[in-house]
């Protein structure tokens, strides 16, 4: 680990750079790196065979690698699995599209969804509710990583997402909450480029995969404000985990496999319930002080349509293993959001919080991403920028 960079509090948030690089790597990221593999975890459900609603598909993907390789069934935790009894209908075990070893029994959610909510996330496009041309994909199986996309059709997405969704005023137009939705935008947008840059395609005649240090000073260090940013979206997030305490930690962390079940609660329960989180971070951001002025719910309302557009947009990435994590890490901002914002708020004391069994794991999963990209910065920044100066 080298010296920090940054210092002081971390913009909008209630901690500093330091504190979050020490809790991250002493608390947080050896957790969380526990936990994605639970199988609670690291089963995603999600629809990867969509219509992009803006415009027709112009997919390009280079590298095998883009693929995502679903799960068959004979890995899926105990509850998943087909019952063996009556009743199943044909409809029951659509096969995916050109693609049997992803076959999906319809049946698995009324096991493995046993115990959650099915009520809609306000900010995002779709959710696990919508069962059409649904799969589940083993996370741990697909790493967020180099894929060869890139181009037009993926500049047409940060485009959109930025130009059409958080239009780039003068930063002093931007209000509070405007800003903070550019900023955890531009956040996830550094995290997506750290792990391209972290596991890179070195030598394609060899397959040699490694760190592109070029890459990462180039499209993220160079500039400042996409590394605060990368801080505060961890801050944020982590702020919606620690928010949601109570409801986290009676949750049915249910697979069928009492020990590793057992598993993922305690390290949930470690991570809730941190002592050095609570001493030093003990409210990482501070939601209370938004959507105060009179414009509070009309703006509200405005962000959310914008966020849910975002999330749309990510049924338009042509490079199936990018819509995979775009969309887990999209859903994962957007419980974060509704975590925040929606609910169990102060104004909202009748409504109770409550998270859908995708929700939590995208939820996790993107707090885990964004703790790696904070990790290889952290180790990794110096190093890459001074290969840049001697260049
Ligand atoms: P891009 O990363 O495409 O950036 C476009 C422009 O956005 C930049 O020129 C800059 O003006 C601005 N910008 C860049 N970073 C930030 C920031 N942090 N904050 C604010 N503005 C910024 N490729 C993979 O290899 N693997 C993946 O897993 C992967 N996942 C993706 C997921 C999504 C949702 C999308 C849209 C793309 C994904 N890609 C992935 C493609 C990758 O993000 C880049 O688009 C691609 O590598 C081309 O990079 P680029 O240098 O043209 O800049």
């Amino acid at each position: 680990p080298q010296e920090h960079r940054y210092s002081g509090i971390v913009e909008d948030c209630c901690c500093d750079y330091e504190t979050v690089d020490h809790l991250n790597e002493e608390v947080l990221h050896p957790l969380l790196q526990e936990l994605v593999k639970t199988p609670f975890f690291r089963y995603f459900k999600v629809k990867l065979w969509c219509n992009c609603p803006f415009w027709p598909d112009d997919g390009m993907c280079r590298l095998r690698d883009c693929s995502v390789c679903e799960c068959p069934e004979s890995e899926f935790p105990e509850s998943f699995k087909r019952p063996y009894h009556h009743g199943l209908s044909s409809d029951d075990l659509k096969c995916q599209e050109g693609k049997p070893e992803a076959t999906v029994d319809r049946t698995l959610d009324s096991q493995a969804f046993r115990g959650w909510t099915e009520t809609d996330n306000p900010w995002t496009y779709d959710d696990e509710t919508d069962n059409s041309e649904m799969t589940y994909v083993n996370l741990q199986l697909n790493p967020e990583r180099y894929t060869g996309y890139t181009g037009p059709s993926a500049r047409r997405i940060w485009d959109a997402v930025y130009s059409e969704n958080c239009p780039k005023y003068p930063a002093e137009e931007l209000c509070q909450e405007e800003k903070i939705l550019y900023k955890l935008i531009s956040g996830l947008h550094s995290s997506i480029s750290i792990h391209i840059g972290s596991d890179y395609l070195l030598d394609e005649a060899t397959n040699l995969w490694g760190h592109n240090l070029d890459l990462l000073y180039n499209r993220v260090l160079r500039y400042p404000n996409r590394v605060q940013n990368l801080y505060f979206t961890f801050l944020f997030v982590l702020r919606a985990v620690t928010k949601a305490t109570n409801y986290l930690e009676q949750a049915e962390y249910n697979t069928g496999n009492p020990t590793e079940d057992l598993k993922t609660q305690s390290l949930m329960r470690q991570l809730l319930y941190n002592p050095k989180l609570r001493a030093a971070c003990p409210l990482p951001f501070n939601e209370a002080r938004l959507w105060k002025g009179q414009r509070g719910p009309e703006l509200k309302q405005k962000i959310q349509a914008q966020f849910k557009n975002i999330s749309a947009l990510m049924d338009c990435v042509g490079c199936e293993k990018c819509r995979l994590w775009g969309k887990l890490q999209v859903l994962g901002l957007g419980t974060a959001l509704k975590i925040l914002f929606s609910v169990n708020g102060e104004e909202h004391l009748h409504q109770r919080l409550e998270l859908q069994r995708n929700e939590v794991i995208a939820l996790m999963n993107l707090l885990n991403r964004l703790s790696e990209s904070l990790k290889f910065v952290h180790e990794m920044g110096v190093a890459a920028e001074k290969l840049n100066e001697g260049t």
